[in-house]
């Protein structure tokens, strides 16, 4: 039998938090809540769970710093549980090291995702060789992109910008995250360059590039890839 993973919820708000719990212990997680920031960090301390769900938006101590606290000493998957309003502390917290965010409300299966992705980018197992969804098919050995098994022919930067976001499927990828990796720091903020990218690589993978398959936009944060179905298989 395997130990039952731990999670610990940072969250004020007394009935956000006790349908967390709830669900969480329902479906076999061990689960601890703190409604401070300052409780949060001394059980993230103490407990060193294996997941940590963060509110932004704490009593006490604002979230972000909650965040940047774990982070000089763990690298637990931090999942922030933000409000529909909060756009640009979702993408603060993102940059600032947490692994994705969840906004109220949220459903069961959607939290239950979000957790389980987490934890396996967070397994320090050897990173996958394929990514698989749908009809798409990439084989990083190989540099290989299929589509319903034709290779599909992509630019040196459309499949750099491909492979990151598959190697990270599931989670949302910031634009700053994205144009620090393909372009380096010191290309400006500016993110036409992926905007074209990004259109290119719809028009030659989705079907109908207006409702994407593959490569969601999280409006004003992102980009998230559907799940490597080559993964969640084992
Ligand atoms: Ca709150």
């Amino acid at each position: 039998m395997t130990a039952r993973l731990s999670i610990l919820v940072i969250e004020d708000d007394k009935s956000i938090c006790s349908f967390i719990t709830t669900t969480l212990s329902g479906n076999g997680y061990r689960v601890r809540a703190a409604f401070t920031g300052r409780e949060g960090l001394s059980l993230a301390a103490s407990l060193c769970p294996d997941v940590i769900l963060l509110d932004l938006g704490l009593p006490d101590v604002d979230g972000c710093e909650v965040l940047q606290k774990i982070r000089l000493w763990s690298h637990v998957p931090i999942i922030i549980i933000s409000a529909r309003n909060e756009e640009q502390e979702k993408v603060k917290a993102l940059d600032m090291g947490a692994d994705d965010y969840i906004t109220k409300p949220f459903g069961i299966a959607e939290l239950m995702a979000r957790i389980r992705t987490s934890l396996r980018h967070n397994s320090g197992s050897s990173p996958a060789t394929t990514y698989r969804a749908l009809d798409l098919e990439i084989n990083f050995q190989k540099r290989l992109v299929l589509l319903q098994g034709k290779q599909i022919h992509l630019t040196q930067i459309e499949y750099q910008l491909l492979t990151l976001l598959a190697k990270n499927s599931g989670r949302v990828l910031t634009y700053n995250f994205i144009m620090n990796n393909i372009w380096g720091p010191y290309i400006d903020g500016n993110n036409q360059i992926l905007r074209v990218n990004m259109a290119n690589i719809r028009r030659k993978i989705e079907q109908n590039p207006a409702q994407p398959q593959y490569v969601f936009t999280e409006v004003g944060i992102g980009y998230r890839m559907r799940e490597n179905d080559a993964v969640t298989a084992l």
